[in-house]
């Protein structure tokens, strides 16, 4: 498939014509069927893995609560998101930089997804040859069976991949038992039916124009390569003029190239494009041209390599450079950021306190003379474990602190508000003062952590 001219007929949309890659096999297929299937695995698997009591990775949007196996972020935990999000695209301008579009190759949903549906394609229709047949042929009972059956699949398979999405933010075991019963949320299958309807759509339809239209990275990876990228490359200087040729012949001394013009590059690449006209856009780097031409040139008997993973200084035989400043950047942030992430993480308190003062009133003058302040103190305790809470406070002088009882049960995964009353003597302080509380476990004193607050008293 070309690129549309507007130029030459007046068209500025180029009507799609289906691909039907052709299957390959060899090293870097074998790496891609690996990649998905690893891929898919964990995303259809990990709902289903229990995890002390409950589901290992569960968003529990109503809760407000994401459980990742032994690990629950509360909203106050979201920058660790954030961050895990600037890590993600960090590591996709370090990989793109040093190794190209790896990503679209090996790992792209829309990759892994587009690959698993011409799996089951190939499986009900055939080759590529017998598809491009049974499109032309009429109608038959044969042909309506054989579409009929592909399209079952593909709804099942799609229909399954909209329920595990849900499943990651619904407990999979209860939206199981909901389906069964036709029981589930208008949102449960409302987002089943979209995810689903998404996977069919753009995996069983769209396929390469998710990639060549709508995605951005495609647009905006280039500004990431360099010279020193490794890129999948046809070798011109060694394939050109490229030509048929006898088995045997001297095809040097007939002046060719070691193309043979078989094409077989053009026929398994899911974009539909040509390697041999050059880097292009489209190229979303799966290697199957790789594949299929190393297959060629073993059966012409050339050396293999003549579409390869290469740099562009390497193909104009230039020393290939890994380290680069723009890599050597790309390393040291994300080496600094994952650090960052690991300590802060293995760091981060279970306890938090939020202390929040009364707003009915600025302060209260008691009949004993002294003055008091009250506070609501929010105890989260976000361990797998209720906890015993003692509650101190500092910052104003001669203060007594009052709440009911001596300690304060929290239970696990729990917020537990308690009025607080702050009392100091009157004229021991004049305005106002910044108040600390401060809560810890009464059998665990590493679990601590302070809020502070204004206390505010007369000026006499
Ligand atoms: S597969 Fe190799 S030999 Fe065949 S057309 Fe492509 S580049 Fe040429
Ligand atoms: S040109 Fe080669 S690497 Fe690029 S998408 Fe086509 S088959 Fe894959």
């Amino acid at each position: 498939m070309t690129a549309p001219d507007a130029t030459q007929d007046g068209e500025l949309y180029e009507a799609r014509q289906k691909i039907y890659p052709r299957e390959i096999e060899g090293r870097f297929q074998r790496l891609r069927t690996l990649a998905a299937w690893v891929l898919l695995g964990i995303f259809y698997v990990i709902p289903w893995i229990p995890w002390s009591g409950r589901q290992a990775v569960l968003f529990d949007l109503p809760a407000r609560k994401f459980h990742i196996f032994g690990l629950t972020l509360w909203p106050q935990d979201f920058y660790f998101l954030t961050w895990l999000l600037v890590i993600a695209a960090l590591s996709l301008f370090f990989f793109t930089a040093l190794a190209g579009r790896l990503f679209c190759g090996y790992a792209c949903p829309q990759t892994v997804w587009t690959e698993t549906f011409l799996w089951m394609e190939r499986f009900v229709e055939g080759s590529r040859s017998q598809q491009v047949k049974l499109a032309r042929a009429p109608w038959t009972a044969e042909k309506i069976l054989r579409k009929g059956a592909k399209q079952f699949l593909w709804i099942a398979f799609a229909l399954w991949t909209g329920f595990t999405f849900v499943g990651y933010f619904t407990p999979v075991t209860e939206l199981a038992g909901k389906i069964a019963n036709f029981a589930t949320g208008p949102w449960e299958t409302f987002w089943v039916l979209f995810y689903g309807g998404a996977t069919y759509v753009n995996a069983g339809f769209m396929r390469e124009q998710v990639c060549k239209y709508m995605c951005p990275y495609a647009r905006f990876q280039s500004a990431m390569f360099d010279r020193d990228t490794l890129i999948i490359t046809y070798d011109q200087s060694r394939g050109e003029p490229r030509g048929a040729r006898k088995k045997g012949v001297d095809h040097r001394a007939k002046g060719l190239g070691d193309c043979v013009d078989c094409t077989l590059c053009v026929q398994v690449c899911p974009t539909g494009i040509d390697i041999r006209k050059g880097l292009q856009y489209e190229c979303i780097a799966c290697a199957a041209c790789i594949d299929a031409c190393d297959e060629v040139m073993d059966k012409v008997g050339y050396p293999r390599g003549l579409i390869r993973y290469d740099t562009q200084h390497g193909l104009e035989g230039k020393a290939k450079k890994v380290l680069r400043p723009r890599t050597i950047v790309y390393a040291s942030l994300l080496a600094l950021l994952v650090t960052g992430f690991a300590v802060t993480l293995s760091n981060r308190s279970v306890v938090a306190v939020d202390v929040i003062r009364d707003r009915n009133a600025l302060f209260r003058e008691r009949a004993d003379g002294r003055i008091e302040n009250v506070y609501n103190v929010k105890i989260l305790n976000k361990d797998r474990e209720a906890h015993e809470f003692r509650i101190a406070a500092s910052g104003v002088p001669g203060l007594e602190v009052d709440y009911a009882g001596p300690t304060v049960w929290v239970a696990p995964g729990a917020v537990q508000g308690v009025p607080v009353r702050i009392r100091v003597p009157r004229g021991s302080l004049q305005g106002g003062a910044d108040l600390v509380v401060g809560i810890e476990a009464v059998n665990r004193p590493d679990l601590k952590a302070s809020g502070k607050a204004r206390f505010i008293a007369p000026t006499d």
